[in-house]
């Protein structure tokens, strides 16, 4: 395939061509020649091109069959380089996991960002770290704290699994074609420990999603399709709260009252 790749935009290709924002995002990631390091959607190698000098070992999984080629061609002397083709969605990560933890990178189609997080969350223990480049809009809530216009159920339920820290700006001319919003890369590191332990995350998702269906009523108002006539005492959580108020380590005390009275009754 010839360098004159058409961006397809049912893939969410948009190219990154800026060389500073690209050496940025690299050493942020800073790989090791040992890292388990995965590249999701490495396109026609911006960032990869530079990964794979200081981890040869490396491995791709690109969803475009033209690009994968393209890759193939490009890296042929690189033999140690893993190309996998398929959708990330659909990828389980875990079969990657050698007893090395995972390092996830990508220039991410935003229209599967949120989706794609939420499925990688399910193998965080098999990760130690993600570096993204997501939508500005997206990074600005899941980094945002209480009491923010930002914080929602993205901001608690990825806060919850991970440490986040926003990185590098990066705007829509660093692309081609350029995307019509801004962009930024966003590390997350996964809880070793974690600071808050919910005994139901199913529940706990559940809880978020209704609490933050009206964020301007009060939690008492939000919560009574998912606690019926539960009692929830003021020592758990002040019912006249409202949900962008609470901290993530509220949600989950609250997620844990609520599964706990529910086993016994
Ligand atoms: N990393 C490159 C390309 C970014 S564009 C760069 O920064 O220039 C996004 C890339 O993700 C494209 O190569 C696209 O084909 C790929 N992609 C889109 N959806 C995907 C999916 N579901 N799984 C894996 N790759 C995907």
């Amino acid at each position: 395939m010839s360098i004159k790749h058409q961006a397809r935009k049912r893939f969410g290709q948009n190219f990154l061509v800026d060389q500073q924002i690209i050496g940025q995002i690299v050493s942020a990631i800073n790989p090791q020649p040992e890292d388990n390091l995965i590249e999701i959607g490495p396109g026609m190698a911006a960032i990869t091109e530079h990964l794979i000098k200081l981890c040869p070992g490396m491995s791709v999984l690109e969803l475009d069959r033209d690009l994968v080629e393209f890759l193939g061609e490009k890296f042929v002397d690189y033999e140690q380089l893993t190309i996998h083709s398929g959708d990330a969605l659909k990828t389980d990560f875990g079969q990657f996991y050698d007893g090395r933890e995972l390092r996830l990178v990508g220039n991410l189609p935003y229209n599967i960002s949120t989706p794609l997080l939420f499925h990688l969350l399910k193998v965080r223990h098999l990760i130690k770290d993600m570096h993204f480049m997501l939508q500005r809009e997206v990074v600005d809530r899941i980094g945002a704290g209480p009491g923010t216009k930002a914080y929602g159920r993205l901001s608690v339920m990825i806060q919850y699994h991970c440490r986040v820290s926003p990185l590098i700006p990066v705007p829509p001319e660093s692309f081609r074609p350029a995307p019509k919003v801004q962009s930024a890369v966003v590390r997350l590191k996964p809880h070793k420990t974690m600071p808050w332990v919910c005994d139901n995350e199913v529940l706990l998702s559940k809880v978020v999603s209704q609490c933050f269906q009206q964020r301007r009523k009060t939690l008492r108002n939000c919560l009574r399709p998912l606690t019926d006539s539960l009692e929830i005492p003021a020592e758990v959580i002040d019912l006249s709260r409202r949900a962008e108020q609470l901290e993530v380590g509220e949600f989950v005390r609250l997620t844990n009252f609520i599964n706990n009275s529910r086993q016994l009754s």
